[in-house]
């Protein structure tokens, strides 16, 4: 049987990482939670787990598997930098309610074509900003 850490593993590995310790907290995290969390999140969050563990280490390790290719950036909020393990291509929707960044699984059909108005696309950054289901029905 692969367990989950076997498989954050083999992921390191082939991005050609060196699956340290710490690495493999921080994919493990991310993939575990999908809100697309800030590095200080991801920090606080390990803290309690691996007292030894630095912002410092967390902050490198992002930007190492941000440098790899294993992991994206998202800027939706203005004020700060949100992490994502999924890398291909899709939509967000940001809550302002609780901040939480949400995958959302919807086709594009200019992306599909590859060009909008005639103009090749390379990469897609589409994502709407509102109030969540949940932070709705809390709300009621
Ligand atoms: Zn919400
Ligand atoms: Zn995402």
């Amino acid at each position: 049987m692969i367990t989950e850490m076997e498989l954050i593993k083999s992921k390191l590995q082939k991005k050609e990482i060196t699956p340290t310790y710490i690495r493999l907290r921080v994919l493990d995290y991310l993939e575990a939670n999908k809100v697309h969390p800030t590095a200080e999140t991801i920090y606080k969050a390990l803290v309690k787990e691996i007292p030894t563990i630095s912002r410092t280490s967390v902050y490198n390790t992002l930007n190492g598997f941000l440098e790899k290719g294993l992991i994206s950036s998202i800027f939706i909020t203005g004020t700060e930098t949100r992490f994502d393990s999924n890398t291909s291509p899709h939509h967000h929707f940001f809550c302002e309610k609780c901040g939480q960044i949400i995958d959302l699984d919807i086709e594009c059909s200019y992306f599909k074509k590859g060009y909008v108005k005639g103009h090749k696309i390379k990469e897609l950054h589409g994502y709407f900003k509102g109030i969540c289901k949940n932070c709705i029905k809390k709300r009621r």
